[in-house]
């Protein structure tokens, strides 16, 4: 289970963005979180992806309550999770290679030859092809781009995805294409989903339950 149990978060401790947020995704599952713009939204998906200490509440993945992230949360349970975020520009190394932002989390883990092996498996697995390795983030589309960072989220075979308005930039049909990337991957992992947007219609299809922001964080601020 990924359990997000009375969350509070936000960037300045005196005036938390939301209060009390609670989320739990079952192992295997696929939850949708809905909500208007600026809500909290992308807020809740970094401290379930372990990138934003929460000032209060409990995060647990996999029965672990993280703890100990003052600075960051421990290596172990932060890779158990890829996340994928809305702007792939914002999240890729723009010096980076398309290759090597692949190959990234695998080497600075330590797994060089694997590496090395697998990245043109997992450029595959998202339907990019071998010409665009090759190239930088300012040489490709925004949906080539995002289709990178999704190879990447992959790469440690995480047990659990958070894609935050992973497909808010891109077209219709590499829309789909990336939905059935991480579907094709969860069903290889039985890994677990959060998938944060606004568009109902995409994540009803997408997902086996979605969440109303509203309900999800009924405290408000
Ligand atoms: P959503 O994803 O639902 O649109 P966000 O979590 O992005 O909502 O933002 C919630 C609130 O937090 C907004 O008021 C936003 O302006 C604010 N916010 C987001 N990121 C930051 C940040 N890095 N520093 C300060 N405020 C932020
Ligand atoms: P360090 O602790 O050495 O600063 P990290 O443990 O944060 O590095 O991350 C090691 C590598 O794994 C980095 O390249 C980072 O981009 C990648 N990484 C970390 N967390 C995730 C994740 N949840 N999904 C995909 N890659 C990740």
């Amino acid at each position: 289970m990924l359990e997000l149990d009375a969350i509070t978060a936000g960037y300045d401790p005196r005036t938390p963005v939301f209060r009390g947020a609670s989320l739990t995704v079952g192992p295997g599952e696929a939850v949708g979180l809905l909500g208007p713009s600026g809500c909290g939204k992308s807020t809740l998906a970094r401290v379930a992806a372990l990138l934003h200490r929460p000032d209060a509440g409990r995060v647990v993945v996999d029965g672990r309550q993280v703890r100990g992230w003052r600075h960051r949360a421990p290596r172990e349970l932060r890779t158990a999770i890829g996340v994928v975020f809305q702007q792939p520009r914002l999240s890729a190394d723009p010096r980076l290679r398309l290759r090597d932002l692949i190959a990234e989390p695998l080497r600075a883990t330590g797994r060089r030859d694997e590496a090395e092996t697998r990245t043109p498996e997992l450029a595959a697995t998202v339907g990019l092809t071998d010409d665009l390795l090759g190239r930088r983030p300012h040489e490709v589309s925004d949906g080539q781009l995002q289709r990178a960072c999704l190879a990447r989220a992959l790469s440690l075979r995480p047990r659990w995805l958070v894609c935050d308005e992973m497909t808010a930039m891109l077209d219709a049909s590499t829309t789909a294409a990336l939905v059935a990337a991480v579907e094709t991957y969860r069903r290889e992992h039985g890994a677990g989903l959060l998938a944060v947007g606004h568009d109902r219609v995409l994540l009803e299809r997408w997902c086996d339950r979605t969440v109303q922001w509203a309900d999800c964080a009924p405290g408000g601020v």
